[in-house]
Protein backbone atom coordinates (compact mmCIF):
# COMPACT_ATOMS: atom_id res chain seq x y z
CA UNK A 1 0.00 0.00 0.00
CA UNK A 2 1.14 3.66 -1.08
CA UNK A 3 0.07 6.71 -1.55
CA UNK A 4 -0.04 8.76 -4.57
CA UNK A 5 0.68 12.19 -3.17
CA UNK A 6 4.74 12.43 -2.58
CA UNK A 7 4.37 15.95 -1.45
CA UNK A 8 5.22 16.11 2.38
CA UNK A 9 3.64 19.12 3.91
CA UNK A 10 4.36 18.24 7.70
CA UNK A 11 5.29 21.59 8.94
CA UNK A 12 8.12 22.43 10.80
CA UNK A 13 9.64 25.96 12.34
CA UNK A 14 11.16 26.70 9.14
CA UNK A 15 8.69 25.00 6.77
CA UNK A 16 5.11 26.20 8.36
CA UNK A 17 1.70 25.36 7.47
CA UNK A 18 -0.61 27.65 6.26
CA UNK A 19 -4.05 27.05 8.34
CA UNK A 20 -7.18 28.87 7.98
CA UNK A 21 -6.01 31.03 10.86
CA UNK A 22 -2.35 31.86 9.86
CA UNK A 23 0.83 30.34 9.59
CA UNK A 24 1.47 26.67 12.17
CA UNK A 25 5.02 26.30 13.13
CA UNK A 26 6.00 22.88 15.40
CA UNK A 27 8.86 22.98 17.09
CA UNK A 28 10.32 19.29 17.55
CA UNK A 29 11.34 18.26 21.21
CA UNK A 30 12.92 14.89 20.93
CA UNK A 31 12.09 12.83 24.16
CA UNK A 32 9.94 15.72 24.57
CA UNK A 33 12.36 17.30 26.99
CA UNK A 34 12.51 21.24 27.22
CA UNK A 35 14.13 23.56 29.58
CA UNK A 36 12.38 26.16 31.80
CA UNK A 37 13.93 28.83 29.60
CA UNK A 38 12.67 27.33 26.13
CA UNK A 39 9.36 27.03 27.32
CA UNK A 40 9.29 30.86 28.35
CA UNK A 41 10.42 31.72 25.01
CA UNK A 42 7.65 29.57 22.99
CA UNK A 43 5.60 31.24 25.13
CA UNK A 44 6.64 34.67 24.53
CA UNK A 45 7.01 33.85 20.63
CA UNK A 46 3.02 32.73 20.60
CA UNK A 47 2.03 35.80 22.51
CA UNK A 48 3.55 37.95 20.41
CA UNK A 49 3.16 36.58 16.79
CA UNK A 50 1.03 33.68 17.12
CA UNK A 51 -2.51 32.99 18.83
CA UNK A 52 -1.61 33.19 22.64
CA UNK A 53 -1.56 30.02 23.07
CA UNK A 54 0.74 26.68 22.86
CA UNK A 55 -0.47 23.06 21.34
CA UNK A 56 1.00 20.17 22.78
CA UNK A 57 0.97 17.63 19.75
CA UNK A 58 0.01 13.72 20.10
CA UNK A 59 4.17 13.22 19.48
CA UNK A 60 5.18 15.16 22.16
CA UNK A 61 6.29 18.56 20.27
CA UNK A 62 4.92 21.79 20.46
CA UNK A 63 2.87 23.71 17.87
CA UNK A 64 2.27 27.74 17.92
CA UNK A 65 -0.27 28.64 15.53
CA UNK A 66 -1.81 31.83 14.33
CA UNK A 67 1.35 33.38 13.06
CA UNK A 68 1.90 36.59 11.76
CA UNK A 69 5.09 36.74 11.07
CA UNK A 70 6.69 33.33 10.60
CA UNK A 71 10.51 34.39 10.72
CA UNK A 72 10.47 35.90 13.64
CA UNK A 73 9.09 32.92 15.38
CA UNK A 74 11.48 30.50 13.85
CA UNK A 75 14.26 33.46 15.13
CA UNK A 76 12.86 32.76 18.23
CA UNK A 77 12.89 28.88 18.32
CA UNK A 78 16.41 28.94 17.03
CA UNK A 79 17.51 31.38 20.05
CA UNK A 80 16.15 29.15 22.64
CA UNK A 81 18.05 26.27 20.91
CA UNK A 82 14.96 24.28 19.47
CA UNK A 83 16.55 24.26 15.43
CA UNK A 84 19.62 22.78 15.88
CA UNK A 85 19.22 21.72 12.12
CA UNK A 86 17.60 22.93 9.30
CA UNK A 87 18.18 20.37 7.23
CA UNK A 88 17.21 17.60 9.61
CA UNK A 89 14.34 19.64 12.03
CA UNK A 90 11.33 17.88 10.94
CA UNK A 91 12.73 14.67 10.53
CA UNK A 92 13.91 15.15 14.61
CA UNK A 93 10.41 13.00 15.41
CA UNK A 94 11.64 10.83 18.91
CA UNK A 95 9.29 9.86 21.58
CA UNK A 96 10.52 7.97 24.58
CA UNK A 97 9.17 6.83 28.20
CA UNK A 98 8.57 9.98 29.78
CA UNK A 99 9.56 9.03 33.32
CA UNK A 100 12.57 7.28 31.87
CA UNK A 101 15.54 7.43 34.78
CA UNK A 102 13.70 9.11 36.96
CA UNK A 103 10.96 6.87 37.98
CA UNK A 104 10.17 3.38 37.06
CA UNK A 105 11.43 1.74 33.85
CA UNK A 106 14.26 -1.09 33.31
CA UNK A 107 16.65 1.26 31.45
CA UNK A 108 17.14 5.05 31.56
CA UNK A 109 16.93 6.19 28.41
CA UNK A 110 17.23 9.58 28.31
CA UNK A 111 21.13 9.19 26.67
CA UNK A 112 19.66 7.10 23.77
CA UNK A 113 17.05 10.08 22.50
CA UNK A 114 20.70 12.21 22.59
CA UNK A 115 22.36 9.70 20.54
CA UNK A 116 19.76 9.11 18.35
CA UNK A 117 18.96 12.76 17.92
CA UNK A 118 22.92 13.09 16.76
CA UNK A 119 22.83 10.89 14.61
CA UNK A 120 19.69 11.62 12.68
CA UNK A 121 21.01 15.02 12.47
CA UNK A 122 24.37 14.49 11.54
CA UNK A 123 23.17 11.73 8.24
CA UNK A 124 22.82 13.82 5.12
CA UNK A 125 20.70 10.71 3.93
CA UNK A 126 18.20 11.16 6.56
CA UNK A 127 17.21 14.66 5.64
CA UNK A 128 15.14 12.96 3.47
CA UNK A 129 12.51 10.73 6.22
CA UNK A 130 9.01 12.59 5.61
CA UNK A 131 7.96 14.45 8.59
CA UNK A 132 5.59 12.12 9.92
CA UNK A 133 8.55 9.00 10.25
CA UNK A 134 9.18 8.81 14.10
CA UNK A 135 10.73 6.89 16.37
CA UNK A 136 10.07 5.27 20.25
CA UNK A 137 12.05 4.10 22.79
CA UNK A 138 10.45 2.48 25.23
CA UNK A 139 12.46 1.83 28.68
CA UNK A 140 10.58 -1.13 29.60
CA UNK A 141 7.40 -0.33 31.03
CA UNK A 142 5.24 -0.31 27.87
CA UNK A 143 4.32 3.15 27.40
CA UNK A 144 5.27 4.78 23.93
CA UNK A 145 5.60 1.36 22.23
CA UNK A 146 1.69 0.98 22.10
CA UNK A 147 2.26 4.57 19.87
CA UNK A 148 3.30 2.21 17.06
CA UNK A 149 6.02 4.69 16.22
CA UNK A 150 7.94 3.71 12.76
CA UNK A 151 10.96 2.15 14.57
CA UNK A 152 11.44 1.41 18.13
CA UNK A 153 13.25 -0.01 20.81
CA UNK A 154 11.61 -1.74 23.83
CA UNK A 155 13.91 -2.55 26.59
CA UNK A 156 13.07 -5.97 28.13
CA UNK A 157 14.30 -9.38 30.22
CA UNK A 158 16.07 -10.56 27.53
CA UNK A 159 17.61 -8.04 25.31
CA UNK A 160 16.39 -4.56 23.75
CA UNK A 161 13.62 -5.69 20.94
CA UNK A 162 13.24 -3.88 17.70
CA UNK A 163 10.09 -2.55 17.09
CA UNK A 164 8.53 -1.87 13.49
CA UNK A 165 5.07 -0.27 13.02
CA UNK A 166 4.44 -1.42 16.59
CA UNK A 167 5.40 -5.30 16.14
CA UNK A 168 8.83 -6.87 17.67
CA UNK A 169 10.12 -7.92 15.03
CA UNK A 170 12.18 -10.73 17.07
CA UNK A 171 15.40 -8.55 16.66
CA UNK A 172 17.26 -8.65 20.12
CA UNK A 173 20.02 -5.61 20.07
CA UNK A 174 22.91 -4.69 23.29
CA UNK A 175 22.15 -1.29 24.48
CA UNK A 176 25.39 -0.36 22.61
CA UNK A 177 23.65 -1.91 19.15
CA UNK A 178 20.53 0.05 19.75
CA UNK A 179 21.03 3.76 18.18
CA UNK A 180 22.71 2.27 15.52
CA UNK A 181 19.85 -0.61 14.46
CA UNK A 182 17.70 2.63 14.30
CA UNK A 183 19.71 4.52 12.23
CA UNK A 184 20.29 1.29 9.89
CA UNK A 185 16.41 0.87 9.92
CA UNK A 186 15.50 4.78 9.15
CA UNK A 187 18.13 4.54 6.22
CA UNK A 188 17.06 1.75 4.25
CA UNK A 189 13.29 3.11 4.85
CA UNK A 190 14.79 6.28 2.86
CA UNK A 191 16.11 4.29 0.20
CA UNK A 192 12.69 1.99 -0.73
CA UNK A 193 10.09 4.13 0.42
CA UNK A 194 8.92 5.18 -2.68
CA UNK A 195 5.72 7.17 -1.42
CA UNK A 196 5.51 5.72 1.62
CA UNK A 197 5.18 8.43 4.26
CA UNK A 198 5.27 5.52 7.55
CA UNK A 199 6.41 1.99 7.61
CA UNK A 200 3.08 0.98 7.64
CA UNK A 201 2.34 1.80 4.23
CA UNK A 202 5.18 -0.55 3.04
CA UNK A 203 4.21 -3.62 1.24
CA UNK A 204 6.74 -6.02 2.86
CA UNK A 205 8.15 -4.17 5.90
CA UNK A 206 10.79 -7.28 6.13
CA UNK A 207 12.95 -4.98 3.74
CA UNK A 208 13.53 -3.10 6.89
CA UNK A 209 15.37 -5.79 8.25
CA UNK A 210 17.80 -7.08 5.43
CA UNK A 211 20.92 -5.43 7.19
CA UNK A 212 20.14 -7.80 10.20
CA UNK A 213 20.41 -11.32 8.59
CA UNK A 214 17.24 -12.59 9.16
CA UNK A 215 15.92 -15.07 6.66
CA UNK A 216 12.77 -13.71 7.06
CA UNK A 217 10.74 -10.88 9.20
CA UNK A 218 7.68 -12.84 11.56
CA UNK A 219 6.32 -9.60 13.09
CA UNK A 220 4.66 -11.05 16.66
CA UNK A 221 1.16 -10.02 17.86
CA UNK A 222 0.25 -6.14 17.18
CA UNK A 223 1.96 -4.13 20.14
CA UNK A 224 -1.31 -3.29 20.93
CA UNK A 225 -1.94 -6.70 22.45
CA UNK A 226 1.31 -6.72 24.30
CA UNK A 227 1.49 -2.91 25.23
CA UNK A 228 -1.97 -2.15 26.62
CA UNK A 229 -2.24 1.96 25.62
CA UNK A 230 -0.37 4.37 27.22
CA UNK A 231 -1.63 6.97 29.93
CA UNK A 232 -0.87 10.35 31.09
CA UNK A 233 1.43 9.91 34.17
CA UNK A 234 -0.43 12.91 35.96
CA UNK A 235 -0.26 14.22 39.88
CA UNK A 236 2.11 13.63 42.32
CA UNK A 237 5.25 11.00 41.10
CA UNK A 238 8.00 10.15 43.68
CA UNK A 239 11.38 10.10 41.58
CA UNK A 240 14.22 7.16 42.46
CA UNK A 241 16.25 10.09 43.48
CA UNK A 242 13.77 11.47 46.59
CA UNK A 243 12.95 14.38 43.89
CA UNK A 244 9.19 15.04 42.46
CA UNK A 245 8.11 15.12 39.22
CA UNK A 246 4.18 16.73 38.79
CA UNK A 247 2.55 15.48 36.03
CA UNK A 248 -0.24 18.22 34.69
CA UNK A 249 -2.60 17.40 31.69
CA UNK A 250 -3.39 19.88 29.70
CA UNK A 251 -7.26 20.19 28.35
CA UNK A 252 -7.24 19.44 25.25
CA UNK A 253 -3.39 19.72 24.70
CA UNK A 254 -3.79 23.78 24.63
CA UNK A 255 -1.66 25.64 26.63
CA UNK A 256 -1.83 29.60 27.40
CA UNK A 257 0.85 31.82 27.31
CA UNK A 258 0.13 32.04 31.27
CA UNK A 259 0.11 29.05 32.31
CA UNK A 260 3.45 28.75 30.34
CA UNK A 261 5.15 31.36 31.83
CA UNK A 262 3.64 30.26 35.33
CA UNK A 263 5.72 26.52 34.47
CA UNK A 264 8.45 28.21 33.38
CA UNK A 265 9.28 30.43 36.34
CA UNK A 266 9.17 26.99 38.61
CA UNK A 267 12.65 26.67 36.71
CA UNK A 268 12.55 23.45 36.46
CA UNK A 269 13.17 20.34 33.49
CA UNK A 270 10.42 19.52 31.84
CA UNK A 271 8.75 16.92 29.64
CA UNK A 272 6.09 17.21 27.08
CA UNK A 273 4.57 13.64 26.71
CA UNK A 274 3.02 12.00 23.72
CA UNK A 275 -0.48 12.39 25.51
CA UNK A 276 -0.68 15.99 24.96
CA UNK A 277 0.30 16.31 28.93
CA UNK A 278 3.50 17.39 30.40
CA UNK A 279 5.92 16.77 33.77
CA UNK A 280 7.80 19.05 35.53
CA UNK A 281 10.66 17.60 37.22
CA UNK A 282 13.57 16.98 39.68
CA UNK A 283 11.10 19.14 42.12
CA UNK A 284 12.07 19.79 46.04
CA UNK A 285 8.80 18.60 47.94
CA UNK A 286 8.40 22.05 48.84
CA UNK A 287 8.60 23.13 45.77
CA UNK A 288 6.20 20.78 44.56
CA UNK A 289 3.50 21.73 47.14
CA UNK A 290 3.82 25.15 45.76
CA UNK A 291 3.75 24.53 42.61
CA UNK A 292 0.56 22.75 42.87
CA UNK A 293 -1.27 25.27 44.73
CA UNK A 294 -0.25 27.61 41.75
CA UNK A 295 -0.81 25.63 38.84
CA UNK A 296 -4.36 23.80 39.87
CA UNK A 297 -6.14 27.03 39.57
CA UNK A 298 -4.69 28.04 36.03
CA UNK A 299 -6.32 24.85 34.63
CA UNK A 300 -3.70 22.33 34.45
CA UNK A 301 -4.74 18.71 35.91
CA UNK A 302 -3.27 16.87 38.20
CA UNK A 303 -6.03 14.29 39.05
CA UNK A 304 -6.13 11.32 37.68
CA UNK A 305 -9.09 10.83 37.49
CA UNK A 306 -10.19 13.74 35.22
CA UNK A 307 -12.37 13.54 32.43
CA UNK A 308 -9.85 15.40 30.78
CA UNK A 309 -7.17 12.61 30.30
CA UNK A 310 -9.67 10.91 28.45
CA UNK A 311 -11.13 13.48 25.76
CA UNK A 312 -9.22 14.80 22.92
CA UNK A 313 -9.69 16.88 19.75
CA UNK A 314 -8.73 18.13 16.40
CA UNK A 315 -7.77 21.63 16.17
CA UNK A 316 -11.44 22.36 14.82
CA UNK A 317 -13.14 25.73 13.36
CA UNK A 318 -11.71 28.37 12.91
CA UNK A 319 -8.07 27.02 12.76
CA UNK A 320 -8.76 24.61 10.07
CA UNK A 321 -10.83 24.90 7.05
CA UNK A 322 -11.60 22.18 6.68
CA UNK A 323 -13.62 21.46 9.91
CA UNK A 324 -17.64 21.51 10.70
CA UNK A 325 -17.36 22.34 14.12
CA UNK A 326 -15.61 23.97 17.02
CA UNK A 327 -15.12 21.08 17.95
CA UNK A 328 -12.55 22.11 20.64
CA UNK A 329 -15.32 23.72 22.11
CA UNK A 330 -17.37 20.93 21.80
CA UNK A 331 -15.04 18.84 23.53
CA UNK A 332 -15.11 20.55 26.46
CA UNK A 333 -18.43 20.99 26.55
CA UNK A 334 -19.07 17.05 26.85
CA UNK A 335 -15.95 17.09 29.68
CA UNK A 336 -18.26 19.92 31.64
CA UNK A 337 -21.50 18.18 31.27
CA UNK A 338 -20.15 14.56 31.24
CA UNK A 339 -21.94 13.39 29.12
CA UNK A 340 -19.47 10.63 27.41
CA UNK A 341 -17.36 7.85 29.36
CA UNK A 342 -14.46 5.96 27.75
CA UNK A 343 -11.55 7.61 25.44
CA UNK A 344 -13.08 9.96 22.64
CA UNK A 345 -11.52 12.01 20.29
CA UNK A 346 -13.64 14.78 18.79
CA UNK A 347 -12.87 15.55 14.97
CA UNK A 348 -14.47 18.43 12.38
CA UNK A 349 -13.86 15.60 9.33
CA UNK A 350 -13.33 12.34 8.52
CA UNK A 351 -9.49 12.74 8.30
CA UNK A 352 -9.42 12.56 11.91
CA UNK A 353 -6.08 14.02 12.89
CA UNK A 354 -4.56 13.15 16.09
CA UNK A 355 -6.72 10.09 16.23
CA UNK A 356 -5.11 8.13 19.42
CA UNK A 357 -4.45 4.54 19.44
CA UNK A 358 -7.54 3.38 21.25
CA UNK A 359 -11.06 5.17 21.77
CA UNK A 360 -13.82 6.02 20.41
CA UNK A 361 -13.48 9.24 17.27
CA UNK A 362 -16.54 11.10 16.46
CA UNK A 363 -16.74 13.58 13.65
CA UNK A 364 -18.82 16.51 13.04
CA UNK A 365 -22.00 16.44 11.07
CA UNK A 366 -24.56 19.32 10.24
CA UNK A 367 -26.58 18.46 13.13
CA UNK A 368 -24.11 17.15 15.64
CA UNK A 369 -21.33 14.12 15.67
CA UNK A 370 -21.35 10.70 14.92
CA UNK A 371 -18.81 7.89 14.98
CA UNK A 372 -16.27 7.77 12.39
CA UNK A 373 -16.93 4.61 10.11
CA UNK A 374 -13.89 1.99 10.38
S1 LIG B 1 -9.61 16.23 11.33
FE1 LIG B 1 -10.33 17.51 9.65
S2 LIG B 1 -11.15 19.31 10.69
FE2 LIG B 1 -9.82 18.29 12.16
S3 LIG B 1 -7.81 19.29 11.91
FE3 LIG B 1 -7.84 17.44 10.61
S4 LIG B 1 -8.47 18.19 8.59
FE4 LIG B 1 -9.04 19.78 10.09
Amino acid sequence: MSRTRDQDACPGALQVHQAADGALARVRLPGGMLTAAQLEALAEAAERFGSGTLELTGRGNVQVRGISEPEAVAAAVAAAGLLPSATHERVRNIVASPLSGRAGGLTDVRPWVSRLDNAVQTDPELAGLPGRFWFSLDDGRGDVSSLAADAGLHVGPDGVALLLAGRDTGVRLTPDDCVGALVTVARRFVRVRGNAWRVSELDDPAVLLTDFGLADFAPSAPTGASFPPGRPPVGWIDQSDSHVALGAAVPLGVLTVRQAQFLAAIDAPMVITPWRSLLVCDLDEGVAETALRVLAPLGLVFDESSRWLSVTACVGSPGCAKSRADVRADAAQAVEAGTRNGNVHYVGCERACGRPVVGEVLVATDDGYRPLRP
